[in-house]
């Protein structure tokens, strides 16, 4: 009978781990690829898309047509039962629970992002992990732009205009050089923004940028990107960062309304929920990718430890978390994993890094391949021609190959997509003195305050001034209940604070549906407006009476 070899993950490691267990095994194995989105993202090209140079549906191939004779469920992998041999997910729209049976389980799940180390990243910084991140960073600069051409407050239009990149490995360089050619590119469309008024800043706590690379090529990178207006602090890191500012371990505020954090890799809640051995976040596998302890789990890509040595401790003796080597550890654990049913030695993974190529934007690159280094246009363009040449299936490599030449041809676009709607629940942080918002800004939620003291000013009718001062538990902006779609009151931080803002329509569904608050805001709109209130969502009549 065909053994069921389970992969979870459809990222490099999963994708290429699945197709080379069908290929060499055929019939003799039933492969299963559980993953939560139904496509492939290649991950290298996702500073493209944040700058437009690809468009986003050109730079994922579908998992159903990369992975021919394998069996694609997309799923949210919930647990793993390692004695019953079962693995429950979430799927379809009810996200019911099913059971899904192995024999051999394969684990690449990759990792995930947290930036919760440093106050204010995770509720203010962008990410660039996902295709929606990049979506969304390429909507954001666009936004910033427009705002920058029609603001007539020159504080805001220095906010918009300054754009920060934190981490200098391969994905900040990468980000910061794609970002700064968008800008660059369709600053001719936008004829109130000077490019002296443009600012983009780098964070990189290491003494260089990319530390994976040998000094000369990142000393070049370093002056390419320094001449093109980029700005570069290295041995500098974030202290902090809220909405519209960003506080480096320097000690330097900078007023910025884009924070792209490039760092922060950390293992999946789902991974380490496993119960499998753990190691540096990881799972813990022996040099054949074999889970310690475990016959019938292997791990590989970035969410496995994966010596490169016997004995291996320090860094440089585990695989790296790339592309390039979850590709080749996918090829040895198929291989292996037929040596098992087969009774046969498993081998360790041994490979030798071919080298490592950045792009830098504007046709300037720095590679090093099997020990030739390269710097500038022909760096670029062998960074293009490799990732060309890298991507899955020849339909994708149309696609972006076509983004390409049309992009060396055409001016970026400038349209601005909206990448989501409102988050329904968000975090700010602010710093002592900051405003959340002034008298006659557009209301959009409801707030309440998780830390720290704000001050509440408000105009009376009578042309008085009414103050309050409010703190952890306090709630304001309430007066979007009664319809209002400006703010009657200016609110500062008076300390470090972070309120939690509630969307409108949200706010208003959960009080339809969720009677001890709505009971409560009914009781408080009385006491305090004497005005009866039952929640009603935009769109229906007048809620206040
Ligand atoms: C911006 C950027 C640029 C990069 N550039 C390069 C480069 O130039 N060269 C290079 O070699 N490497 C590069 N890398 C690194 C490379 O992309 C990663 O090492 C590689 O993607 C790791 O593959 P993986 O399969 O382990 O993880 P991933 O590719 O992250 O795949 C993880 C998979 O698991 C799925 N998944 C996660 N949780 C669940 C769950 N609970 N249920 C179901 N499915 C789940 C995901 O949907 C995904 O399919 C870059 C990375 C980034 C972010």
């Amino acid at each position: 009978m065909a053994q069921k070899i389970l992969v979870l993950g459809g990222g490099f490691a999963g994708m290429y781990a699945a197709n080379q267990v069908k290929r060499r095994l055929g019939a003799k194995a039933d492969v299963e690829v559980i993953s939560r989105d139904n496509y492939f993202v290649f991950q290298p090209l996702l500073p493209e898309v944040a700058a437009g140079s690809i468009a986003p549906l050109h730079a994922v191939s579908p998992l159903r047509e990369l992975l021919r004779g394998v069996f694609v469920r997309k799923a949210r992998v919930e647990s793993v039962d390692f004695e019953r041999k079962i693995v429950t997910v979430f799927q379809g729209v009810q996200r019911r629970p099913t059971e899904v049976p192995y024999d051999h389980l394969v684990v690449a799940l990759g990792q995930e992002v947290d930036l919760s180390r440093m106050p204010g990243l995770t509720d203010h910084a962008l990410t660039m992990k996902t295709l929606e991140d990049a979506r969304r960073l390429r909507a954001h600069v666009i936004e910033r732009l427009e705002h920058a051409e029609i603001t007539q407050l020159p504080d805001v239009k220095r906010g918009a205009l300054t754009f920060t990149v934190i981490g200098g490995g391969f994905s900040g360089i990468e980000t910061v050089g794609e970002m700064k050619e968008l800008i660059d590119r369709s600053l001719r469309f936008y004829p109130n923004v000077d490019p002296g008024e443009v600012r983009v800043v780098v964070l990189e706590f290491a003494h260089r940028i990319l530390g994976e690379m040998p000094e000369k090529l990142a000393d070049y990178a370093h002056r390419t990107l320094a001449r093109r207006g980029i700005e570069i602090q290295t041995g500098v890191g974030v202290a902090s960062a809220t909405g519209t500012q960003l506080v480096t371990t320097a000690g330097e505020v900078i007023d910025t309304r884009t924070i792209v954090a490039t760092i922060g890799n950390a293992p999946s809640p789902i991974v380490l929920r496993l119960d499998l051995p753990i190691e540096k976040g990881k799972i813990a596998v022996d040099r054949t990718m074999r889970v310690t302890g475990r016959d019938d789990v292997w791990s590989l890509g970035d969410c496995a430890m994966i010596p490169m040595k016997d004995n291996a401790s320090a860094r440089g003796d585990f695989a790296p978390p790339t592309a390039q080597f979850a590709v080749r550890e996918a090829r040895q654990v198929a291989e292996n994993i037929a040596a098992s049913l087969e009774g046969k030695p498993l081998s360790p993974f041994v490979y030798a890094s071919q080298g490592a190529l950045a792009s830098l934007g504007a046709r300037r690159g720095v590679a090093e391949v099997r020990g030739m280094q390269f710097t500038g246009f022909s760096a670029w363009l062998l960074w293009r021609m490799y990732y060309l040449a890298f991507l899955p299936g020849i339909a994708t490599r149309a696609r972006v190959l076509i983004n390409w030449i049309l992009d060396g041809l055409s001016p970026r676009s400038v349209v601005h997509l909206r990448a989501e709607t409102p988050r329904d629940i968000r975090h700010h942080q602010y710093r002592a003195g900051d405003r959340v918002y002034e008298r006659g800004n557009r209301a959009d939620g409801v707030y309440t305050v998780i830390e720290g003291a704000l001050e509440v000013r408000r105009m009376n009718k009578d042309g008085t001034e009414t103050t309050r001062n409010i703190g952890p538990g306090d709630h304001f902006g309430e007066r979007i209940l009664f319809g209002e779609t400006r703010r009657g009151a200016t609110v500062r931080a008076l300390e470090d604070s972070r309120v939690m803002v509630i969307h409108e329509e949200a706010f208003l569904n959960l009080a339809e549906g969720f009677a001890p608050l709505q009971s409560y805001f009914s009781d408080y709109l009385r006491e305090t407006h004497g005005l009866d209130w039952t929640p009603s969502r935009p769109g229906r009549k007048n809620a206040a009476q």
